[in-house]
């Protein structure tokens, strides 16, 4: 164990509010969420545990909180029922886990990571995936407990503004996603993402959070990355390996190759969103192209970071 002091972000999405639209009420209230999460990820680095529980238990905290678009309080599809996405991945050796589409298991991070430690697969879909999840003894909740008026009224509007032929220019009305990525103090890189995918999608859609290389992505070679936004530019310009690749093949820093992806790739090809970012030696980057992304960040020996908008 090398010792290093241990690094940790999380996000919970680019889908921020507009600024226009905010109050000091909800302002908090995102505040506070991101708070509590990033204090349940820093629990366990600090106790010297392994930056793959740390972002897990990130992730479900954000799971766990309705205003963010992952587990309860996920967005809904055209046919108004939650189909969530989620992924882990380990830099250690790369190993992964994923699920896509699923509805019942409050904290789609954790089956994502039992699909990683108990099969030998990456990705599970459909009745086997929730089969997975009862095996794992996994707590389920019903559609109340995944409710939420705003999700629900964001769906009626965005379906209202269809069929007038209008695209909706709210971010925070099409879609949102939690992650988070750790480097712990042996200097092992992991990431985790979850999400409820974007407003009125159509059934069975599958997003860029539950796919290794795109949304999610480690290895301690390079960095662990986490994204979020329009995931079919992040799938397309494989983001999170792009980020990697540009370390390894060019010698960049990751603050360059996060930035490069954000704002020259996704950017101009209408991927809006933003990335979270960590490499071995704890340094982080959190770059976005829009308006906004929760966030927050801490370094060991550091106060906590937190964030919606930019400068
Ligand atoms: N990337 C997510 C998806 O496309 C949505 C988001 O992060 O806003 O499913």
């Amino acid at each position: 164990m090398t010792d290093r002091p241990y690094a940790l972000a999380i996000h919970g999405g680019a889908g921020t509010i507009l600024r226009s639209k905010m109050t000091p009420q909800k302002e908090a209230a995102y505040l506070d969420g991101l708070r509590t999460a990033l204090a349940a990820g820093e629990a366990v680095l600090k106790e010297g545990g392994a930056a793959l529980d740390a972002v897990t238990a990130a992730v479900c905290a954000l799971e766990d909180n309705p205003l963010f678009n992952a587990g309860r309080g996920a967005v809904y599809t055209t046919e108004g029922r939650q189909e969530m996405d989620a992924c882990v991945m380990d830099g250690r050796d790369r190993r992964a886990g994923a699920v896509a589409g699923v509805f019942g298991p409050k904290n789609p991070v954790r089956l994502a990571r039992a699909v990683m430690e108990r099969t030998p697969h990456v990705c599970l879909i459909g009745p086997n995936a929730l089969e997975l999840a009862r095996a794992a003894g996994l707590e389920f909740g019903d559609r109340d407990y995944f409710f939420t008026q705003s999700r629900w009224d964001a769906l009626q509007k965005t379906m209202e503004m269809r069929a007038k032929g209008e695209e909706s220019d709210d971010p925070a009305r099409r879609h949102g996603t939690v992650g988070a990525v750790a480097c712990d103090r042996a200097g092992h890189v992991a990431a985790a993402t979850s999400t409820g995918g974007m407003t009125a999608k159509l059934p069975g859609r599958v997003g860029d959070t539950p796919i290794p290389g795109a949304g999610t992505f480690a290895d301690d070679a390079t960095c662990a990355v986490s994204g979020t936004g329009h995931g079919e530019v992040f799938i397309r310009w494989t983001a999170g390996a792009e980020i990697a690749a540009r370390m390894r093949h060019r010698g960049e820093s990751l603050a360059e190759a996060a930035r490069h992806v954000v704002m020259e790739d996704l950017g101009p090809n209408d991927g809006s969103g933003g990335v979270i970012a960590v490499d071995a030696k704890g340094n982080l980057a959190l770059p976005f192209n829009c308006e906004g992304m929760y966030r927050g960040s801490v370094r060991e020996g550091d106060a906590p970071v937190l964030a919606i908008y930019g400068d």
